[in-house]
């Protein structure tokens, strides 16, 4: 038995058109996994001390962190591939088949494997994890210091019933620095109650929102700012549903953290202008809200009637009110959509004025209904995971081409991020940045890096600043065929829930309809 254990807790980047790993000098948002795994991993397993790296391949420059991938005499290496979605599988199928032909034991979870049959790969020699670690991580983690893997963890249950979350430790300062600014992800409420069919935030965490108690958040942001973290990305997917979200913000305010932060929202948010209010006195700067359409036929096809376009312009009216930076998420290329209906959705983007915008392309996310549905139908003529990242059309539209869909999208970023809307931007100048130029600089550069973006054709989203590019797919590809038996993942059935997640399911629903109609807020439901 080894007598010490090496745990690399490692988030995959993905492979570009072009095959190289997508990879940048400094990124914009941290993964948030990767931290909290690291925080959910004791010092010690069994009688053998644990060392433990993180790594966020999309802002690693060089190679070095490789060398972490293999045995040492007398240890052992366990390479955990974290937060791995559709279009990161291929990459982190590759790392995994470098490690174990190194002597690793490797273990694969997050959206893709939790949502789609991977079982064609079961008794490759790498492991899955269907589950949310919290049910899995200290067997894994035995298993490891055993010498020994599972195939397969957490294939009979998907979510756990109560969050018990650790208490988040940030990053190194030199993991930090590795973004634009040192910031953390924390994740205090899970699950979201609605049931857009393009969506898999369902299939990933459910409809019942769970969320961990307001003090474990508490000691995170306070670690985290004693950690040197300025900002704060809470990345529940409705921080407007989190129904602690008053109590927390409520204790930011009284401790004045002083931290700044960002929140996810849904659209409801329209109607719930005291928590916006709070949202701006405890920090916030910036909401990002999926708007996805301003056409409600379409968002109905899409099974997002809780969207009403009409009251898209007061939530830019209540951010602004609170000095709260509006971002309107947009979805182009719905099956209904035409070049004509995006120039006019764009138009009325305009005329909304939210600070900041971003557009992705329609794509059928393998584990949601809408791939399952498009998979049914033929649809789906893209067969490299690898493009299922938002940013390129990957089945048959019926109106448009795959080439008018990337120009169009370019266009909706450079129209969007005008001069007129950099001065409008500029007006509304009282966000909590540090300091008047900081804030100017800020507005000014964000404007220059969409249009730079939107001219050279590369997607402002894709995740940081200055791509390098160092090693591609090529590089695995002899290795992908020998460890897997495909140049190509095959497109992957969905995995479906058990009988009693499908009961948690239905749950949920009625139990949304309580929450919008009784809620801390008074929703109305849609
Ligand atoms: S409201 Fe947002 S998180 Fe919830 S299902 Fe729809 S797109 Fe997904």
């Amino acid at each position: 038995m080894a007598d010490r254990l090496r745990i690399v807790v490692l988030k995959p980047s993905k492979y570009m058109p072009d095959g190289f790993v997508e990879r940048f000098r400094r990124g914009f948002m941290p993964n948030s996994t990767v931290p909290y795994i690291s925080s959910m991993t004791p010092e010690v397993v069994g009688n053998m001390p644990v060392e433990i790296h993180t790594l966020d391949e999309y802002v690693h420059t060089d190679l070095q962190y490789l060398s972490l991938l293999r045995r040492e005499t007398g240890g052992q290496t366990l390479l955990a591939l974290v937060g791995v979605q559709s279009h990161q599988f291929h990459r982190a199928l590759d790392l995994a088949a470098q490690a174990m032909k190194d002597g690793c034991l490797v273990v694969i979870g997050g959206p893709h494997v939790m949502t789609c049959d991977t079982s064609l790969l079961h008794g490759c020699g790498v492991s899955f994890a269907l589950s949310e670690a919290e049910l899995i991580w200290a067997e894994i983690l035995d298993d490891a210091a055993h010498g020994e893997l599972k195939p397969v963890y957490g294939q009979e249950k998907r979510w756990q019933q109560e969050l018990q979350p650790p208490v988040v430790v940030p990053p190194l300062k030199r993991d930090l620095d590795r973004y634009i600014i040192p910031m953390l992800g924390l994740y205090p409420a899970r699950g979201c109650p609605f049931v857009c069919n393009f969506c898999s935030v369902t299939k990933i965490a459910g409809r019942k929102i769970r969320s961990q108690s307001v003090s474990t958040t508490m000691g995170s942001l306070r670690a985290a700012k004693a950690g040197g973290v300025t900002t704060i990305m809470f990345t529940s997917d409705n921080f407007n549903k989190y129904p602690d979200a008053p109590a927390l913000l409520t204790a930011m305010i009284d401790e004045k953290l002083g931290l700044k932060f960002f929140v996810q929202c849904d659209t409801q948010i329209a109607r719930q202008p005291e928590l916006v209010e709070m949202l701006g006195k405890a920090g916030c700067f910036q909401m990002f809200v999926g708007a996805e359409s301003f056409d409600r036929a379409t968002l109905l096809a899409a099974r997002k009637g809780q969207n009403r376009p009409a009251t898209y312009h007061e939530i830019v009216r209540l951010c602004r009110a609170h000095q709260i930076g509006a971002h309107f998420s947009n979805i182009i290329g719905f099956p209904q959509d035409t070049e004509k209906s995006i120039y006019d959705h764009l138009a009325e983007l305009r005329s909304m004025g939210p600070n900041c915008a971003s557009f992705y392309i329609l794509c059928p996310i393998p584990g949601t209904e809408q791939y399952d549905d498009f998979l049914a139908e033929g649809l789906i003529t893209e067969r490299n995971l690898d493009r299922f990242d938002t940013t390129c059309l990957t089945w048959r539209h019926p109106n448009l081409s795959a080439e008018q869909l990337q120009t169009l999208l370019f266009t909706c970023y450079s129209r969007l991020f005008s001069m007129g809307h950099l001065l409008q931007n500029l007006r509304d100048l009282k966000y909590r940045l540090p300091g008047i130029y900081g804030q100017c600089l800020s507005t000014i550069a964000m404007t220059a890096f969409n249009r730079y973006s939107a001219w050279t054709r590369v997607h402002p989203m894709s995740g940081g600043m200055r791509r390098v590019k160092l090693d591609r797919a090529s590089d695995y590809a002899a290795l992908r065929s020998k460890s897997y038996g495909f140049k190509l993942a095959p497109l992957p059935r969905s995995l479906q829930l058990h009988e009693h997640e499908n009961t948690i399911q239905r749950m949920s629903e009625l139990n949304a309809m309580e929450t919008v109609s009784h809620g801390a807020f008074q929703l109305k439901r849609d």
